[in-house]
């Protein structure tokens, strides 16, 4: 095991989860990570976790269920699935999740059985989801290497040197050097994501304007009382997290009726398997009213995205992040959001995190009354590039350049 990973596994504990004395920590992790996975288990033990609940999964099991498993099962959720979800989330225990798969590994599979599948779980496990959502609970997703995702990273390098090229970038992204203390590291880098989210925040803007030589021409009001997140946030017990290792990222929610204009990607959308390169989504009232792709099977596949439920054709997430940030000036593209969404501002379609004043103790009712996105999906698209702009509108008239040329302009 490369010495960076122990590192990486108290970390994650530390910082990512931050596990209390006392607290339950749901791990979940492919089962070939098996050695990460037990140092997580004896970082958590060893910060007071009074029990440690493993979930383990395999891609290529995953596979073999989406491709020969009794169609019906997809539209079925064995109650005892989602209520141990909800039954632990309940009794307050902090979520992980650890990642390791071949992007290509879901390929071939029928993408309607995840949408379907998607459709009876989202609402079974919805109080599990609301107390990640509103960060009642901790939770963390992080990643770690895997040999076909390197390969498709590094092609022309032998599979050995290609996984250290990954693990090398991975150690990058999350602040791990040989001799760093990485915790110190997040300390800071926290303190500066933290810095930015409050001067945005103070500005408390009516609507951003955003345009790009690449077509982009969109403008997003925000609701009354919104504020931006980004870096640690608290739990509602008051303890910190990072609910995404790495994360460059300072987001908001959108008024979920107050989007308008046209949105044209700017990095490939990897979904089900299938890699769409270029799209765009143009809006009326919010509303994702058209579909743009080069290939009419990736409109069908976003189509069925955006028709998952009602609220997965609107907007639920405003991202900043510069277009020089460390990730992005690594220029690669990792085929996987955990890493890409902190390369380029983002958007996603679907369910918004309650970023309003007092939104955490809203119910569904008054979310939605004050105008916030609820969808059962969530899913992150890129629209930052070397020359996009944003201005936002204040609510007394005054035009403030938030990006210029790709970059914060404060
Ligand atoms: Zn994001
Ligand atoms: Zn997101």
């Amino acid at each position: 095991m490369d010495p960076r990973f122990e590192k990486y596994a108290k970390l994650l504990i530390d910082v990512g989860i931050n596990v209390q004395p006392g607290q339950t920590l749901v791990i979940s992790c492919p089962v070939d990570k098996a050695e990460f996975a037990r140092m997580l288990v004896s970082e958590a033990y060893r910060a007071g976790a009074r029990e440690v609940v493993m979930r383990w999964n395999d891609q290529f099991i995953s596979r073999e269920r989406y491709l020969h498993a009794a169609d019906e099962i997809f539209d079925t959720c064995r109650p005892w699935q989602a209520d141990m979800l909800n039954t632990l989330a309940r009794e307050g225990a902090a979520f992980l999740s650890v990642i390791s798969a071949d992007p290509d590994g879901m390929n071939g599979i029928d993408h309607s059985r995840t949408v379907r599948e998607n459709r009876v779980f989202g609402p079974a496990v919805a109080e599990f989801r609301e107390a990640q959502m509103s960060d009642k609970v901790q939770w963390c997703i992080a990643a770690l290497p895997e040999k076909n995702w390197a390969k498709k990273m590094f092609p022309g390098c032998a599979g050995d040197e290609a996984m250290k090229k990954l693990r090398d970038a991975i150690c990058k992204t999350m602040r791990i050097e040989a001799d760093n203390d990485p915790v110190e590291a997040w300390r800071k880098h926290n303190e500066a994501l933290n810095a930015r989210k409050k001067k945005l925040t103070e500005f408390n803007f009516k609507s951003l304007h955003y345009t790009n030589s690449l077509g982009t021409d969109l403008t997003i009001e925000l609701p009354e009382g919104h504020y931006w997140e980004g870096g640690n946030s608290a739990s509602s017990k008051g303890v910190y997290f990072n609910a995404n290792m790495p994360t460059e990222e300072i987001f908001t929610a959108p008024r979920r009726d107050g989007v308008n204009g046209k949105a044209v990607s700017t990095k490939p959308f990897v979904i089900g398997g299938e890699i769409i390169d270029r799209f765009a989504f143009t809006f009326e009232s919010g509303k994702i009213v058209n579909i743009e792709t080069e290939d009419p099977k990736h409109k069908k596949m976003l189509e069925d995205e955006i028709t998952v439920d009602d609220g997965a054709r609107y907007l639920g997430e405003v991202a900043l992040v510069p277009y020089d940030s460390p990730i992005s000036n690594m220029n690669m593209l990792f085929y996987d959001t955990l890493f890409d969404e902190n390369a380029s501002c983002h958007l996603a379609f679907g369910a918004s995190y309650p970023t309003i004043r007092g939104g955490a103790d809203m119910t569904t009712e008054q979310r939605a009354a004050a105008g916030l996105n609820q969808s059962i999906t969530h899913e992150d698209f890129m629209v930052g590039s070397a020359d996009l702009s944003i201005v936002g509108t204040t609510h007394d008239g005054r035009r403030i350049p938030v990006f210029v040329e790709g970059n914060f302009a404060f």
